[in-house]
């Protein structure tokens, strides 16, 4: 049970509730919503850092984006560059939950949840992100690839708080998408989930990233899968052989959601669909972002 719940206007009060033991609250659709279903109970000591303008907005510079902590799925999905550029992190916050659970969830409580299922960690992971942490001792950087050490658990300190995310800008003729299996559009979570970024070089596959979502106790790439990819020339072929290659590095459980071997089974049919999508934006088809709502039919990706 919560006994101490404070507002912080800064950053500077933030970390000072987190060095007193405060655990962060930013949307709160992971952690009240957790809390309420009996997946664990609400910290002692809450700071609700939703009122913190410096941690807002999606800022574009020439080495890429800066996304605030707080930016919510729904402000992802309708950004411009977003969906042109990082199109398979517009494909996953498109998806996440509902139309409430995107107008309030954060991309910071979202990785920072560091749940093997969530939608926005394949594609961040694979567009070489990093999040910007910050504590009374200074900030720092923690690649994406090392941010996350198991279910539910990550390289920061519960003094840390996480103020934004990285992410360099893609070379020109890449594409990207990310595609899950779901039972139903929304809310649902993954599956499986598979992201592909691919780019291009004349006809063939210069570079590529492959990464499974809830396939693993963490999201994380698949090189056996990128390896196959880069050189070749995106034919059916070698698409399958990279979908069967994604199957084979990932180790799923079973749940309640699906069991092991179903799992591995969707992996490579999700992974299959996944790097055509992205190979399809690369070459500049158009390949539509889900719609989980009214709001975003019509709106579709493009190459970056
Ligand atoms: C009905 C429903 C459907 C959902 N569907 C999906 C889905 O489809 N896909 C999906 O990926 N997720 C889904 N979720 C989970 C959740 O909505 C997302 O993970 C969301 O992005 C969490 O953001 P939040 O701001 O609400 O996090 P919060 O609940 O506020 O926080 C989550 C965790 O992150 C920590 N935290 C938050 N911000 C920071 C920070 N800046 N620095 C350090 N730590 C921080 C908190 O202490 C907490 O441990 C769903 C949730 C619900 C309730």
């Amino acid at each position: 049970m919560t006994r101490t719940f404070t507002t912080a206007a800064t950053v500077e009060d933030a970390i000072e509730a987190l060095g007193s033991g405060a655990r962060p609250i930013a949307g709160g659709t992971d952690l009240v919503v957790g809390a309420r279903q009996g997946k664990a109970s609400l910290p002692e000591a809450i700071v609700a850092i939703d009122r913190i303008a410096s941690l807002g907005g999606i800022v574009e510079g020439e080495d890429g984006l800066r996304l605030g902590a707080l930016v919510t799925h729904e402000e992802i999905v309708a950004n411009d560059v977003v969906r042109a550029r990082f199109t398979a992190l517009a494909d996953a916050s498109a998806i996440v939950g509902s139309h409430a659970t995107r107008a309030h969830g954060t991309i910071g409580g979202n990785v920072m949840n560091a749940s093997p299922a969530m939608d926005t960690g394949g594609p961040l992971l694979c567009f070489d992100a990093s999040a910007r942490i910050r504590s009374t001792w200074g900030e720092r950087e923690v690649p994406l690839d090392q941010l996350w050490t198991g279910p539910g658990t990550t390289a920061v300190d519960p003094r840390e708080l996480l103020v934004g995310i990285d992410v360099p800008a893609p070379i020109p003729a890449t594409g990207s998408s990310y595609v899950r299996l779901e039972y139903r559009r929304q809310m649902e979570i993954a599956v499986v989930g598979v992201t592909a970024v691919v780019r291009l070089d004349g006809g063939s596959i210069a570079d590529a990233r492959v990464a499974i979502t809830a396939l693993a106790p963490t999201i994380r790439r698949v090189p056996d899968a990128e390896a196959v990819l880069i050189g070749s020339d995106g034919a059916a072929d070698g698409i399958a052989a990279a979908a069967r290659a994604t199957a084979a590095g990932s180790s799923p459980i079973d749940d309640v959601r699906g069991s092991a071997a179903y799992r591995a089974a969707m992996a490579e049919v999700i992974a299959g669909r996944a790097i055509s999508a992205a190979l399809a934006r690369a070459r500049g088809e158009h390949v539509e972002i889900p719609a989980s709502s009214s709001t975003y039919a019509g709106l579709g990706g493009a190459r970056a």
